[in-house]
């Protein structure tokens, strides 16, 4: 049985970044860069009217006040979108909308709140100095700029910088395919009767969601008998469609256990079995031809809380990603947690802020097959392998499932 942070490591050591792919900026969001991205052009492309107003020569306004306005003659009417005919020169202006280009001569705009129209003239109220209300050409962006560096975790904000800079497409890493395949005869899938000794499959639809949570391809083998044909049968499938295969169930010491035996025989080069940890200890890493395979405990919370410690970390780490830890929180604990020792607990916890500190308590019986204490939970909290009493109020370390929103 080796640690947590042991597994983790040899897990971490065996996986790497994909290869790349050409996709639409539209299906780039959260995805990592695989190239930098930089600028055949200024943007903006002109020098424009960051008001409505008037575009003016700045010098033509010294001395103007509300009481002592200058006047100046109105020459046309400029939208966004055209190009002035006129030249402004001294005495004139003309009338611009936000975002319209400069016209020739002008080098300010005032804004439409500090002036007055009469007729085909227009009272200015303030004086101005060159520049104000223009945004210069190129102030955002510069030709031949890296705007956007291989490695970025595309936002929203990216997406439209890539549109402002004019592609349609961008190079990202390739997201992982997943193959999810449960094993048991006891399990019975959506949409079927349930019969005495059978239960509902349920990995395979949280897998599949933790899988798509990390925008990662999930596929889905279904239910494979405990019978070592079907077992390995559905693994190969599984191993010609995607780049991890992900097997629920059949990984522990039982006689119907058939799992790890199968991948040996099929020629997998095993890391590891069984972590000191809990729930989750058989857990099976291994590579077939450079996939990497992970052989999750069946029971439902084992399943998903060794997906969230080792499986996600590494699809992370396949899509390009960097940052690969869950945020871990100091929390105080408002409830006594008692454990045997060696294995390091994940304790399914409800975690908030309350004036400013985070507070964390269990939520509920924590048995590895009891999925309603985890769908209560948007923490784990981590007790050390050796402590076997944690007082309330003492501070803990909180695994964040999911970032708890300020209201
Ligand atoms: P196993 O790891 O195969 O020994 O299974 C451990 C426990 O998890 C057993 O009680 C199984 O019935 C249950 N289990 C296994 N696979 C699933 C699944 N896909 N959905 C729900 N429960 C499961
Ligand atoms: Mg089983």
């Amino acid at each position: 049985m080796i640690k947590v942070e042991e597994a983790l490591e040899i897990i971490l050591d065996n996986v790497c970044s994909l290869g790349c792919e050409n996709v639409s900026i539209l299906d780039s969001l959260d995805r990592v860069l695989a190239e930098d991205v930089s600028s055949n052009e200024e943007i903006p492309p002109f020098d424009n009217s960051a008001m409505d107003g008037y575009a003016i020569i700045a010098f033509d306004t010294k001395g103007a006040s509300t009481s002592k306005p200058v006047i100046l003659e109105v020459m046309e009417d400029l939208r966004a979108g055209y190009v002035a005919s006129a030249e402004v020169k001294t005495g004139k202006a003309i009338r611009i909308m936000t975002g319209a280009p400069m016209p020739k001569g002008a080098d300010a705009v005032v804004m439409v709140e500090d002036t007055k129209a009469e007729g085909s003239k227009v009272n200015i109220f303030k004086e101005l100095s060159p520049e104000t209300n223009v945004r210069k050409a190129g102030e955002d962006v510069q030709k031949g700029d890296v705007v956007i560096r291989q490695g970025t975790v595309i936002r929203p904000a990216e997406v439209g910088m890539f549109a402002a800079l004019g592609r349609a497409k961008v190079t990202v890493v390739r997201q992982p395919r997943v193959a999810i395949l449960a094993t048991g005869d006891e399990l019975v899938d959506l949409g079927e009767q349930l019969s005495p000794g059978k239960i509902r499959n349920s990995n395979t639809y949280s897998l599949y969601a933790q899988v798509l949570k990390l925008h990662c391809v999930p596929i889905v083998l279904g239910i494979a008998k405990d019978v070592p044909e079907d077992v390995r049968k559905k693994m190969q499938d599984g191993l010609a469609s995607a780049d991890v295969l992900l097997v629920s169930g059949g990984v522990s010491v039982g006689d119907y256990d058939l799992v790890k035996d199968i991948l040996a025989e099929i020629g997998m080069d095993m890391k590891f079995w069984k972590v000191a940890m809990k729930p989750g200890k058989p857990l099976v890493f291994g590579l077939i031809d450079k996939k990497s395979i992970f052989g999750v405990p069946g029971n439902p919370v084992s399943s998903m809380i060794s997906f969230e410690q080792f499986v996600r970390p590494a699809l992370l780490k396949m899509s390009g990603r960097t940052r690969l830890k869950k945020p871990i929180v100091r929390a105080i604990l408002d409830r006594e947690i008692r454990k045997k020792p060696e294995r390091k607990h994940f304790v399914r916890a409800w975690v908030e802020l309350v004036d400013g500190k985070y507070h964390a308590t269990d939520t509920g019986p924590q048995g590895s097959g009891i999925l309603r204490s985890m769908t209560l939970a948007n923490g784990l909290i981590i007790v050390p392998e050796d402590a076997t009493l944690i007082e309330a109020g003492t501070e803990v370390d909180v695994q964040l499932l999911d970032q708890p929103e300020a209201e």
